[in-house]
């Protein structure tokens, strides 16, 4: 379908698409661990049809998706949770869905009726929601999913201030809690790589990671940690797989660790 991915990046990345499909081993299904589906405030959007046209277009078998920042969440984000749901229905085999929530408004009921209903994880954002991760309602939240055995993506990216200092307490109580590090920890890249280390149920997301950081991480945490991500609408996934694959040769990654980093890593909570 290379006309398709043709089309996704203009033609303007061309090269660096061959660079990217030679290093993607043969037979690996590549596996995106960060997507959106809905509407943001911003006015960003993606269909569940728009991801797996992009998707398809670039081989990519799999995707946890989840909302974005909705105008339309209300106090309980169930509407842009039902979004996610529908396209999952639509598309199975495709997509691995997480909703989300506001920590600071009452959230038992929505959560109950998610894990209910076969949401696969919980999306959390506390740029957007503002909430610091040691807030006592945050931490009520993680052991809430470590309970249910839900895996948990937190925005640690941009903006964000505190990331190891607060969330290492709620790690280190709840060591079975399934946790990915949405954007890698960027900010604080280096010390939460130390904090983590011994954390095996903790991963860093690689999505739209400037690329000093990514080379940082790269340099400091085992390849068996690290699973890729897009970020779409924000990121495309010819760019964020082609500076993940390049930032892991750059730090001398060996090619036998790429299958993990762009598919087996996260797969193995999703089988
Ligand atoms: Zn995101």
């Amino acid at each position: 379908m290379e006309h398709d991915i043709e089309a996704l990046t203009s033609g303007a990345m061309a090269s660096i698409w061959s660079w990217v499909q030679a290093k993607i081993p043969a037979g690996i299904e590549v596996f995106d661990a960060h997507a959106h589906i809905g509407t943001d405030i911003d006015g960003r959007t993606m269909t569940g049809d728009g991801m797996r046209e992009r998707m398809e277009a670039a081989g990519v078998k799999k995707s946890i998706v989840f909302p974005l920042n909705d105008p339309n969440a209300r106090d309980d984000y169930s509407g842009p949770n039902d979004v996610v749901w529908n396209a999952y229905e639509e598309h199975p085999r495709s997509f691995v869905p997480f909703f989300r929530l506001n920590p600071h408004l009452d959230y038992d009921r929505e959560f109950a009726r998610c894990v209910e209903r076969g949401f696969m994880g919980l999306k959390l954002h506390p740029i957007s929601q503002e909430f610091e991760l040691d807030d006592p309602k945050v931490v009520r939240l993680f052991g809430m999913a470590a309970e249910v055995d839900l895996p948990v993506l937190i925005h640690a990216g941009f903006a964000m201030q505190r990331i190891v200092g607060p969330l290492l307490p709620t790690v280190e109580a709840h060591p079975g809690l399934r946790l990915i590090l949405g954007h890698s920890a960027m900010v604080e890249v280096l010390s939460a790589a130390r904090a983590f280390e011994d954390h095996q149920n903790v991963l860093f997301e690689t999505s739209v990671v400037q690329a000093k950081d990514l080379y940082e991480l790269f340099s400091s945490v085992d390849p068996s940690r690290v699973c890729y991500g897009s970020d779409i609408p924000y990121g495309d996934l010819p760019s964020t797989l082609h500076s993940t694959l390049a930032a892991a040769e750059a730090a001398g990654v060996p090619d036998e660790a790429l299958p993990g980093i762009i598919s087996e890593n996260i797969r193995r909570w999703f089988p």
